[in-house]
């Protein structure tokens, strides 16, 4: 059957149900949509748009209670399911780990829910007004591959706290796990409260969808989380976009007697290693100061990290990154997809090297300019590079963020020092000695979220970023006293 033809076949479809609809031949809104016989699973983005339209409206007739309940059985069914959910995850991106796949899942149970939302009330002599925080209805998600189950069930999380509906438009890469736990998650939704397609996805999501989904009257707001690419194309839309762009976070050591190197050297193993250095918050480049730099080297040796030499750095560097004319004499480099998330040995063999698959890290010498540096590169092999100075560190790791105003992170005891680089990085999250997840609450105080809106500078979102901003205002000699 032609493309045409399926088309025109759907608009008939479409228009007889609005038309049975319409006349209440046939329910409002059919549990089941999709040709697969998925909760929420759509084939495309405006049937999934319009479906969780309806989702939207049967939400708010449940009021407070209703959006408390649904975040309850996303917790509790991420908590359940992490183990079958992360391996089926693992099993479709083949990316990361899958005890740290299941670990993510495992912290949306921390991810803010309805008690976030507070009102905030005035009273005086003119009467009463009350600040509060309203649905925007329906809201376009874009997930990345790197966390494809995790970052539906956050953004769920905070979205429908604040008593919205969601599609999503999950990265091809990541779809089939994100369309099992969407209608899993709709399946015990429509049993414990009767609400039908709460949580919508595109089964097989294209650029055409995002377009499609970007472009739908039924869609309110946008909620971007992945590299520049999809950042740039979101803004272009017109659409409010909330986006949680790219990262290249640096790690600064600081020349400093009463740092402990062993756990400055654990701190960055754990943070830069996690999910084999999927992480947006990760630590992607190191830099030492003046005898900090030899100390943190000799630290990682003794942790477990590999360091390699230089023959062996340039070939992984010759795999894992493409070099591709741009024209003019001009060149820039492009990841090689194979090596995101590959597991350190993995990376190593490519250097002709055999290591324990359980090393986590490895470590190459390198200078500032180095591609390993300057790119997001999402594999545990971090750059470290030496500087003479606390500014100079602190200036190159800046140039080397790129801009992003996404993450970093500095271990040193100078007070002084901490604040000069917060001040100076001016980034969404700053960690001081600790790993980066720290600023997540793992290992930190504080909840997650695996959307940081750092490009619209929302930070880390939470059921307040899914909000409008309403005032309803009562004027009269209302106030009690
Ligand atoms: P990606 O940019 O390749 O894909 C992200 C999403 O955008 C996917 O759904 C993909 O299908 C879609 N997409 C990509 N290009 C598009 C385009 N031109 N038009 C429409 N849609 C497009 O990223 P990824 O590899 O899946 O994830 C890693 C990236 O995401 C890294 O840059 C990382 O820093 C970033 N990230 C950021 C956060 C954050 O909270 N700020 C969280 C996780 C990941």
């Amino acid at each position: 059957m032609s493309q045409i033809n399926e088309s025109a076949i759907r608009d008939v479809v479409t228009e007889v149900l609005s038309q049975l609809r319409a006349s209440g031949t046939i329910a409002k809104t059919p549990a089941i949509l999709s040709g697969t016989g998925r909760h929420g699973v759509f084939a495309d983005a405006e049937t999934a748009a319009a479906a969780a339209r309806s989702g939207f409206e049967q939400l708010s007739k449940k009021g407070w209670a209703g959006r408390a309940k649904v975040v309850e059985i996303i917790k509790s069914m991420c908590t359940a399911n992490a183990e079958r959910w992360g391996k089926i995850e693992f099993d479709e991106t083949r990316i990361g780990r899958l005890d740290h796949k299941i670990a993510k899942l495992l912290g949306i149970k921390n991810v803010l829910g309805t008690e976030y939302l507070k009102p905030y009330g005035m009273s005086g002599d003119a009467g009463i007004t009350m600040d509060d925080s309203a649905p925007w209805g329906v809201i376009g998600s874009i997930t990345p591959v790197t966390h494809s189950i995790p970052t539906i069930s956050g953004n769920i999380v905070n979205m429908v706290a604040a008593g919205n509906a969601v599609v999503f438009n999950p990265h091809p890469g990541g779809a089939k796990c994100a369309a099992v736990a969407i209608h899993e998650f709709n399946e015990v939704i429509k049993a414990e409260l009767g609400i039908t397609n709460l949580i919508c996805t595109v089964e097989s999501p294209t650029i055409e969808s995002f377009n499609e989904l970007c472009a739908s009257k039924n869609v309110n707001l946008l909620c971007i989380t992945g590299g520049p690419g999809v950042v740039d194309a979101a803004m272009k839309t017109g659409k409010r976009a909330l986006c949680a762009g790219p990262g290249n976070p640096p790690v600064v050591v600081d020349d400093c007697s009463a740092l402990d190197f062993d756990k400055v050297a654990r701190d960055i193993i754990f943070g830069g290693g996690f999910d084999n250095n999927l992480l947006c918050i990760g630590e992607k480049q190191i830099f030492g100061v003046g005898s900090a730099y030899q100390k943190t080297i000799d630290a990682f040796k003794r942790q477990g990290a590999v360091l390699l030499t230089q023959q062996q750095t340039e070939a992984i560097k010759k795999e894992v990154f493409d070099i591709k004319d741009g024209g003019g004499g001009c060149s820039h480099a492009v990841i090689n997809r194979k090596y995101v998330g590959a597991d350190a040995a993995v990376l190593a063999r490519v250097a002709g090297l055999t290591i324990d698959p359980k090393v986590e890290m490895l470590i190459a010498e390198t200078e500032a300019d180095d591609l390993f540096v300057e790119e997001e590169q999402m594999m545990p092999l971090l750059p470290i590079v030496r500087t003479g100075t606390f500014e100079e560190a602190v200036q190159l790791a800046k140039k080397s963020e790129h801009n992003y105003k996404h993450s970093a992170m500095v271990h040193t005891m100078n007070v002084s020092n901490m604040t000069r680089m917060a001040q100076a990085m001016d980034t969404s999250i700053f960690v001081k000695n600790g790993p980066c997840t720290a600023g997540l609450g793992m290992g930190g105080e504080g909840y997650i979220s695996f959307s940081i809106a750092t490009t619209t500078g929302e930070g880390i979102t939470t059921p307040r970023t899914f909000t409008r901003f309403r005032r309803c205002t009562l004027v009269d000699q209302l106030n009690l006293f």
